[in-house]
């Protein structure tokens, strides 16, 4: 069995400890690899390595910090389709959808290229006679990274390179269902030039996790994954003076009015309800149709959705694969049962799903509920899977107030043809991600990523100008200097007094 370990100190490190957890290829359902789970002291080796190479990569000027970025992106695209294939081998998506999360993911890279311009400072010339004011915002220290299973390179490539770009450094801890895109990439970014400690990688789960949140030499940390743990990496973190953001579930959803192209409308859909198996944070798993064109809606989901193809994410024809693991598939089809039990009403039911070379794979097909109801679970919970609920509208007011009650407000969309509406829902919901006639609205790398209500925890959203007010600290310097040379000067050779 292969086995999956760390990367500490510019260098592969093998684990010593005694646990390991499975690393599955979704597709078949077989183990493909084991990941090594970090020992206190592995991971206190990774601490280690990062605290000693934080002061010399901080004292690096940022132009050579940058260049580094400008190396690894070019590694980046080099190996686009390697770091693709290690994707979807571990969890399950399409290749071409994997391709699209690293492309995603270089675009940070692009945008920590140029960083040098925002760590530019502010200068104020007399701010009292003959004082002077520059402020200037440095970096932190020893960062961490937790990130979830859905991205493997791309929500770690979202932290990282504007970390270490800002002059700090970086200990990611990867998803242990995932781990091989971000141990390639760590190896890439050594390539790339990055001198040893100042990215490492280590495997494992909530003990490694627990152990960085309580060392004092972490003083950052970025988290995306699940609500519950955001909100407990979160108040954990905080609790021991460091800064935190972490970023949680969703719930999003999409409005069509009645006047929106329909086609377009249910194109989006597709993409947005069901890509990637439903396991992206910016999936919509609720539809809110306004007023009539909710049964040709349904009809129209329900009829292309039948007809997507499905296969491992090897299949150059497939667009979704399978759930990330067994017990993710149980837990989605567990929310399909809940959802028929609670009285909604199931078009199209998912489970059972056998593909044919396949069957041991963690398949399963695009579900649509239609009439469902704010107090169903499958409605309040997250599912991430292709589950897609409908939920029907009588007026553009109540599906805003609708959107605008949900516990999460990560994205939320709007198709419509009328600019008047699409204003008001624009600058009346309350959610981070907003779009218009756009179905997953992920802000590009120079913009922000964030969510708002239970979807996120802490002030900063990730990437773009938050993530480089993230990753420092401001420093303001007040300065006057005592009348010197100016008024005695010597024209004699200095001589030491
Ligand atoms: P998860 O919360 O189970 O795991 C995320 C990370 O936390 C992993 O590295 C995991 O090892 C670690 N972890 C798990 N349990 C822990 C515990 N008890 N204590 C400490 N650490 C723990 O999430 P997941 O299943 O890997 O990912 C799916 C979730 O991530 C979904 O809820 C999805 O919406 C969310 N997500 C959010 C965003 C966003 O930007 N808001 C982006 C991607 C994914």
């Amino acid at each position: 069995m292969k086995i999956l370990n760390h990367y500490i100190n510019g260098a592969p490190f093998t684990g010593s400890g005694p646990r390991t957890l499975p690393v599955f290829n979704p597709a078949t359902g077989a183990q493909g690899a084991a990941v090594s789970v970090a020992t206190p002291d592995e991971v206190e080796a990774a601490i280690a390595a990062a605290a000693a190479a934080f002061p010399g990569w901080a004292a690096t000027p940022p132009l050579r910090r940058a260049r580094v970025m400008f190396r690894f992106k070019d590694l980046l695209e080099q190996h686009a389709d390697e770091l693709a294939a290690l994707i979807s081998a571990e969890h399950g998506k399409v290749i071409s959808d994997a391709r699209g999360e690293v492309t995603r993911g270089i675009e940070v890279v692009e945008f920590a290229c140029g960083i040098p311009e925002l760590l530019k400072g502010d200068y104020s010339e007399n701010v009292g006679t003959n004082v002077d004011s520059h402020a200037v915002r440095q970096s932190l220290g020893v960062c961490v990274g937790i990130t979830p299973f859905n991205f493997p390179a791309m929500v770690p490539l979202w932290m990282f390179p504007v970390a270490l770009a800002c002059g700090n450094s970086f200990i990611l801890k990867i998803s242990e269902k995932v781990p091989s895109a971000a141990l390639r990439m760590a190896e890439l970014l050594s390539q790339a030039g990055a001198p040893a400690g100042v990215f490492n990688v280590i495997n494992g789960d909530k003990d490694v996790v627990d152990q960085l949140l309580h060392d004092k030499r972490v003083v950052a940390v970025s988290f995306v994954g699940s609500t519950p743990i955001a909100e407990y990496v979160f108040t954990t973190a905080t609790a021991q003076g460091k800064r935190v953001q972490a970023l949680g579930g969703a719930k999003n959803h999409l409005v069509i009015m009645p006047d929106a192209d329909l086609e377009q409308a249910v194109d989006a859909l597709m993409g947005a309800a069901y890509g990637s198996a439903g396991e992206r944070c910016m999936a919509v798993s609720v539809a809110v149709p306004v007023g009539p064109i909710a049964e040709p809606l349904v009809a129209r989901i329900a009829e292309r959705a039948r007809a997507l193809k499905i296969g491992p994410g090897t299949d150059q024809e497939a667009e979704m694969g399978p759930l990330v693991t067994g017990a993710h598939q149980a837990k989605v089809e567990s929310y399909i049962a809940k959802g028929e039990a609670e009285g909604a009403t199931l078009v199209l039911d998912g489970r059972g799903l056998k593909l044919q070379g396949n069957e041991g794979g963690y398949f399963t097909g695009p579900t649509l509920f239609d009439h469902v109801t704010p107090d169903m679970t499958i409605y309040k919970e997250e599912i991430f899977g292709p589950v897609l609920s409908v939920v029907r509208s009588a007026s553009f007011a109540e599906a805003l107030a609708l959107v605008n009650a949900h516990e999460f407000g990560n994205g939320a969309v709007i198709y419509t043809a009328d600019g008047d509406s699409a204003r008001a829902f624009s600058t009346g919901v309350l959610a981070g991600m907003v779009g218009v006639n756009v179905p997953i609205p992920v802000p590009m790398a120079f913009h922000s990523f964030g969510g708002w209500k239970r979807s996120i925890f802490g002030d900063h959203a990730i990437h773009g100008r938050e993530g480089v007010r993230f990753y420092t600290r401001l420093k303001t310097v007040t300065t006057r200097w005592p009348a010197g040379i100016r008024k005695g000067a010597e024209f004699a050779m200095p001589t030491m007094r």
